[in-house]
């Protein structure tokens, strides 16, 4: 016997026909002996129609009540999957935040989970039944209902599969799995069966949007086994996992890309101490996350560039702050560029294999694509370049590093 958690997302409960499917693949781990419990989120489409009535009836809405609204969407899935569920002869009972409780911060509309009550529910599935819980919300400090971000019932999954010690936390999408990179874009991409828990977020937080990242912090802090799998189909997913649960480790696991960087060059600026804390220092201040930088070796006249980058929708701002340090700085000139693409190699394998970084440099210049800036992590080399070769730098870095499915 078995304990698992599985979630399904909002294409997988979008309609009374899908929902009549998940019932029945939860009825068949039920048959088996498992411990189910199933995390639902809206309906696809739902929570976008209710955030559009909570600003249509107030551009400065109150937080709790956008918690009040948005969190229904949950509500009703719960309801209705749990009534399947009886219908087809399966004991099960839905829960919302509040009545486990999952407690959380206050933070409304992103609040953040501290506790979840497990007491009630542990003597639910211990007699068998399935519980079924509406993801995305808990409760707040204030008694009213909060909800965690979008695309929180992940974490909610993942929050209950760590509280209930799970064996296993199954996370139900409308892809079949996490890839090497984006299918839509290299056809060769090719499923992985595992992938390391600092991998995934890597592949998150570069805009592999298949589970939100906070969901896989979690994941990775309490050392939840999480399987990203289609409900569409009988077959296995991608096992995201501790690194010595990966047997044989490839030099790189995915290449992701993130087109949401801009470039920021400040030219001909003095080579004297001082002026990156100058440039980096008001930024901060404004709020501005820098992502990559670089800087030249100071020219003959002792003037160098610096250049950075910032999110894309940061650009203008973040010229307007260089801008107003012109007296200061003394700099020739500032100049900024959208279109540019951020393309990463990731894998815990470069940590043992040599070479990972400048494979991806020949590869990028055997196909004449310029490299702009470069950054690096323990398990990720990153470059920016012109967005016109988004396409052709991921094929050819896929077939480098022979991840090209067989
Ligand atoms: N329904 C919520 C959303 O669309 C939560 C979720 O689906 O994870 O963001
Ligand atoms: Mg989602």
């Amino acid at each position: 016997m078995a304990r698992i958690v599985k979630k399904f997302g909002g294409t997988s409960v979008a309609d009374m026909e899908r929902i009549r499917a998940v019932a029945a693949r939860v009825k068949k781990a039920v048959d088996q002996g498992d411990q189910v419990v199933v995390v639902v989120s809206a309906m696809s489409g739902v929570t976008n129609q209710l955030v559009g009535y909570v600003t249509e009836a107030s551009s400065l809405y109150d937080a709790r009540e956008y918690d009040a609204v948005v969190a229904s969407g949950e509500q009703v899935t719960a309801g209705l999957t749990a009534i399947t569920l009886q219908e087809m002869g399966v004991d099960a009972r839905s829960w919302l935040g509040w009545q486990v409780p999952v407690h959380t911060t206050d933070a409304h509309g992103s609040a953040r989970i501290e506790e979840i009550d497990t007491k009630l529910l542990e003597e639910r599935l211990n007699i068998g039944q399935v519980a079924v819980i509406a993801g995305f919300q808990g409760i707040g400090p204030d008694n009213r209902i909060t909800t965690l971000g979008r695309g929180g019932s992940d974490t909610t999954a993942v929050a209950f599969a760590a509280a209930l010690k799970a064996d296993r936390c199954d996370i139900y999408t409308d892809v079949d799995g996490v890839y090497t990179t984006d299918p839509r874009i290299v056809t060769s991409a090719a499923k992985l069966d595992a992938i390391t828990y600092e991998e995934m977020l890597e592949m998150a937080s570069l805009g592999a949007k298949v589970l939100q990242t906070r969901s896989v912090e979690l994941a990775m802090r309490y050392r939840v086994p999480l399987q990203v799998l289609t409900s569409f189909e009988d077959l296995p997913g991608t096992m995201v996992v501790d690194e010595e649960d990966i047997v044989e480790q490839a030099e790189i696991s995915g290449i992701a890309y993130s087109s949401d960087e801009a470039k920021i060059t400040v030219e001909q600026v003095a080579d004297r101490p001082g002026v990156s804390a100058a440039i980096f220092g008001p930024l901060a201040d404004a709020n501005i996350n820098v992502d990559m930088i670089v800087q030249n070796v100071g020219a003959a006249d002792n003037t160098t560039d610096v250049t950075f980058t910032v999110p894309r929708a940061d650009m203008e701002r973040s010229v307007a702050v260089i801008e107003g340090l012109a007296d200061e700085l003394k700099y020739k000139s500032v100049a900024s560029n959208d279109k540019v693409v951020k393309v990463s190699v990731i894998g815990v394998g470069m940590r043992s294999h040599a070479g990972i970084a400048a494979k991806m440099f020949a590869t990028l210049a055997e196909k004449g694509i310029n490299i702009q800036v470069i950054s690096t992590s323990e398990i990720k080399v990153s470059v920016l370049i012109a967005d016109e070769y988004t396409e052709l730098a991921l094929r050819a870095l896929h077939t480098a590093y022979q991840l090209d499915a067989a």
